[in-house]
């Protein structure tokens, strides 16, 4: 049984990046000891590549941690894990013989290893017939102590990866760690550097994908991209919604009208005064081409998540509207009448919101909470202060960032009053969602509420942030009268 040592190390250890080292001191010839070296030379590399997939998978990892929430701890491979993780912590120090609890692959971290006593079993290896240095720690030859924290099985095939710092299985690695990409459904691919690499939701954290997907089409509502295994539904502009925010689209104006009432009995409840003429504003549901033509013609507009998406208009009539009055004139040299048009302006003196318009295709809480912004463009622009602002700053009226901001916040007031409702008859949403890439409507309200309060833009993230700082201080009527005699929010 002389070579059987080194043997058993070869078929231990294979090729790769566990160091082994034989109790045996027998092995001296030079080609030994060259083998060795170049042994110990490339195992040093592969132990640097495997520092460098740490540090690559630290955020996977960090979110693999937030990500245990039951169903995973469900899978018998985490519970294995759980399980070691558990004895590791209760039982520090533990050296011995295993006692009774040696065998069932549970195992035993020796915060005093010193390599000469094995880090699971502690047995004393000069007991043994070969050891494993790997990851700072020494370990018997018995195969239950060096296995992997994914599924507790030996690791014996040579090779293993490092996973929250202990030694998995390659292939429980790749199964259990690497993300799959929801577009492609493929393992994501390593970058040049080796590392694995993908892009993700930035809410709907599992939502991962190859980074060459990242201009794939998206759900227009909440923004994920699309897989290829289950296509979105196409709202036929050019937008698609996904499965998840279809179940509440709202496709037709009539569809609007209790939404709308909704929104100003929740107005009314921000103890905010509701201008009677606000119940009888039109509000129409457009596509995507009417939308954004209203838009060219320099109206206040409302920009949304993930690009610059017009979701909703709010028609008024007042800054210097007019219309373009023909006016004829005789030409004695020609003899003749000529055209010109002349600009009739009706001036300042009536305020009038024409019409409230809002992107068909939406959810219900997405649309609820963009009529909810336009609702405060309406109000702004019905106070009775409004003219002799208009007329006091020359036409501006307010300033762009504060009336936008004061939108927003109000739009996420609404998203976080229908929380409250929603949490009573929902229950069940865990977070983050499960894999099925199912959202419910609690899910989908907290990104509509994430999105407003991450909006990078000056005008709507910025304005928001400000006015919801503000909002915590004085609360909303406050700094609406601010806005109409002033045109900004109070600073
Ligand atoms: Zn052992
Ligand atoms: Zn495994
Ligand atoms: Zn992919
Ligand atoms: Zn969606
Ligand atoms: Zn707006």
């Amino acid at each position: 049984m002389g070579d059987d040592y080194h043997d058993q190390d070869s078929v231990w250890f294979g090729s790769s990046q566990p160091k082994a080292s034989s109790s045996s001191a027998s092995r001296s010839t030079q080609e030994e000891l060259d083998a060795e070296m170049a042994r110990k030379l490339q195992e040093q590399m592969d132990m640097e590549d495997t520092k460098q997939e740490l540090d690559d998978l630290e955020a996977a990892r960090k979110l693999q941690a937030e990500e245990a929430d039951a169903k995973r701890l469900e899978d018998d491979a985490k519970f294995a894990k759980e399980l070691y993780l558990s004895e590791k912590a209760s039982d520090p120090g533990r050296v011995g013989g295993g006692g009774g609890r040696g065998g069932g692959g549970g195992r035993r971290a020796d915060p005093s290893n010193d390599s000469t006593h094995c880090a699971t079993c502690g047995k004393s290896m000069h007991l043994v017939r070969s050891s494993l240095n790997a990851l700072g720690q020494s370990y018997c030859n018995n195969d239950s102590c060096f296995s992997c924290a994914l599924c507790a099985e030996a690791i014996n095939d040579g090779s293993f990866q490092v996973f929250e710092g202990s030694p998995v299985h390659s292939s429980c690695f790749t199964a259990h760690v690497v993300p799959s990409c929801v577009v492609c459904d493929c393992k994501v691919p390593t970058n040049s550097q080796g590392h694995y690499s993908y892009n993700k939701h930035p809410f709907f954290q599992n939502w991962k994908y190859c980074a060459s997907h990242e201009d794939s089409r998206r759900c227009t509502s909440c923004n994920r991209v699309e897989p290829r295994r289950a296509p979105f539904a196409q709202l036929g502009d050019s937008r698609v919604l996904c499965d998840s925010c279809c179940r509440t689209t709202i496709l037709d104006s009539s569809e609007l009208a209790p939404i709308w009432s909704d929104v100003l009995s929740f107005l009314n409840d921000l103890d905010l005064l509701v201008w009677p003429e606000m119940s009888k504003i039109p509000i129409l549901s457009v596509d995507f081409q009417t939308l954004n033509d209203k838009v060219g013609q320099k109206r206040s507009a409302h920009v949304g998540q993930g690009g610059p998406i017009t979701r909703g208009l709010c028609l008024t009539e007042t800054e210097g509207e007019g219309v373009m009055m023909p006016q004829f004139s005789f030409d004695p040299r020609r003899n003749n009448f000529s055209l010109q048009h002349r600009h009739y302006s009706f001036g300042a003196s009536t305020a009038h919101v024409t019409a409230i318009l809002v992107l068909s295709g939406l959810p219900k809480l997405l649309t609820g909470s963009i009529l909810a912004h336009e609702a405060i463009h309406a109000w702004l622009k019905l106070h009775p202060g409004y003219l002799s602002l208009i007329n006091r700053t020359g036409g501006e009226g307010f300033d762009k960032q504060s009336e936008e901001g004061v939108c927003q916040l109000v739009a996420h007031l609404y998203l976080a009053s229908q929380e409250r409702t929603l949490t009573t008859h929902d229950t069940s949403s865990s977070f983050p969602p499960g894999d099925s890439g199912d959202l419910n409507e609690k899910h989908l309200n907290q990104f509509f509420k994430f999105s407003i309060e991450t909006e990078k833009s000056p005008i709507y993230g910025e304005g928001y942030r400000k006015a919801a700082a503000l909002y915590e201080q004085i609360g909303l009527e406050p700094i609406l009268q601010f806005m109409v005699e002033n045109g900004t929010l109070p600073c």
